[in-house]
């Protein structure tokens, strides 16, 4: 195997409401010099930290080193909408395969929802866990019948659910944007950031974890892999990529996942003045219709965060001048359904890289007896990136699991078209996607 280069690499930047909000968290060291582990995972998001867990308790005289480039838990995993979700929206498939795909898809994401309710149970984890369920919602009436059809999928499932619309949607959200909207019972809201500072707080003690060390380089040298950073390298029999939006980056899956940058604003606490103006409603969270439509949430600390941005960036990071212009998008979103409350509520923008693929699949791999790579969770990173990274420490001692049976069994991501193409036919995909949810944004 030739040395692959990593490249673009991600860089911090302090934008993001969830982290915001938190204390500052000392970061441990960056690596230095030569090291020797069991199990070399680059990469401390959801993935990576949970895969170093799993694999420190099943091992527990095995070394294992997780490596970051950046601030450990704060890529996408802290960046996200926080809904912890078991149903998606899916438009029809009532045939039988669609059914049984949609069960099968279904049982996934459960398994990922257990997974991390597993965790929060367990270590008694404080990441503002709500479960009262999510909203799919729409502010076209011609786009109810999607809505309608979900709900007969979900009923064939037997899946708690409501409609709701008129006086009792406008008394739950506080607003009278919404035409109609299905609650679905499964769906947990949480703060991401406190999620995944959780999961490096919990981490083994022989776990090692180096922050703000950008792996520049990897290769397989004789039965080892060694992962070079600016002032270190690491040695290991094993290396896990859990690097999600950077996959490509690594040299990896580069035909059959690709990564996408969202961008979302979030206001400062209500006041009780505005709260008030609102109509007090409980927090919650809801989902767009459409695909480009807007996310919306209301936290139980009474902020508001509006996310209906998405793009193929070819940067890491977004400047300040570059965010502004994706806050006004969420200002006017903001606006639309909430025309009391000023648009300078929102008091933090910030961008972050995910990863797609064309047909929702996802990566979960071992590409040589060692080398493995799991992400590309598209839309629903919280639960399965928790699942995958601790199925991924099972495959790493060589232990087969029913889970790691039933997400082999899932269909792979299918092949994409080679670049410039590809990031052009994301572009006019999402530009068709953005003038459809126009009316939903
Ligand atoms: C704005 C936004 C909203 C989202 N909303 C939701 C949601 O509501 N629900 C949901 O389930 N999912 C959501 N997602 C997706 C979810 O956040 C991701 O699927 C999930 O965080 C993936 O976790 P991960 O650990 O695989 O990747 P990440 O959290 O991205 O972690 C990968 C880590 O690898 C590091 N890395 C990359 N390159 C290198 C290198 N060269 N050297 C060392 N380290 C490197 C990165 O710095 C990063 O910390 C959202 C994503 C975004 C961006």
């Amino acid at each position: 195997m030739k040395t692959k280069i990593f490249a673009p690499l991600p860089g911090n930047d302090q934008t993001c409401g969830w982290t915001q909000g938190l204390p500052l968290r000392p970061t441990n060291a960056s690596l230095q010099g030569e090291q020797v582990c069991d199990f070399v995972i680059v990469g401390a998001g959801y993935t990576g930290l949970s895969a170093a867990r799993k694999f420190a308790q099943l091992n527990p005289n095995a070394k294992v080193i997780i490596i970051e480039a950046q601030r450990a838990g704060e890529g996408a995993s802290a960046r996200n909408s926080g809904y912890l979700v078991d149903s998606t929206l899916n438009d029809g498939h009532m045939s039988d395969t669609g059914l049984q795909q949609y069960r099968e898809k279904y049982r996934l994401n459960k398994a990922g929802v257990d997974c991390v309710r597993e965790l929060v149970n367990h270590h008694q984890i404080d990441c503002d866990w709500d479960e009262s369920g999510k909203f799919h919602a729409t502010a076209v009436p011609a786009h109810e019948a999607k809505l309608q059809r979900f709900s007969d999928l979900l009923q064939e499932l037997e899946l708690e659910h409501r409609v709701l619309s008129g006086d009792q949607l406008y008394q739950r959200l506080g607003t009278h944007y919404y035409t109609q909207a299905l609650w679905t019972a499964g769906g947990i809201m949480l703060q991401p950031a406190k999620l995944a500072r959780a999961y490096i707080d919990i981490l083994p003690a022989n776990v090692t974890l180096y922050e703000n060390s950008p792996v520049l380089t990897w290769q397989k040298q004789g039965p080892d892999f060694l992962v070079s950073t600016p002032m270190g390298q690491v040695k290991a029999p094993a290396l896990l990529m859990a690097v999600n939006g950077f996959m490509s980056s690594a040299g990896l899956k580069r035909k059959r996942a690709f990564p996408l940058t969202l961008t979302a604003s979030m206001t400062r606490p209500l006041s009780d003045a505005e709260y008030a103006a609102i109509g007090n409603p409980k927090a919650w969270g809801l989902l767009s219709a459409q695909a480009m439509g807007a996310t919306v949430r209301l936290t139980e600390d009474r902020r508001i965060m509006v996310r209906n941005t998405a793009e193929v960036w070819p940067a890491m990071n977004m400047s300040q001048s570059q965010l502004l212009k994706r806050k006004r998008v969420h200002q006017r979103g903001l606006k639309r359904r909430f025309p009391q409350l000023d648009a300078s509520v929102f008091d933090s923008c910030w961008s972050g890289v995910t990863c797609v693929s064309g047909n929702n699949g996802q990566v979960f791999d071992q590409l040589d007896s060692k080398l493995l790579v799991a992400g590309c969770y598209n839309g629903g990173g919280i639960g399965l990136a928790t699942l995958f990274g601790e199925q991924m420490a099972y495959m790493a001692s060589g232990q087969m699991t029913d889970a790691i049976a039933m997400i082999q069994a899932r269909p792979k991501p299918t092949p994409l078209p080679p670049q410039p193409i590809l990031s052009w036919g994301v572009r006019l995909r999402l530009m068709r996607d953005a003038i459809i949810a126009r009316k939903e944004n």
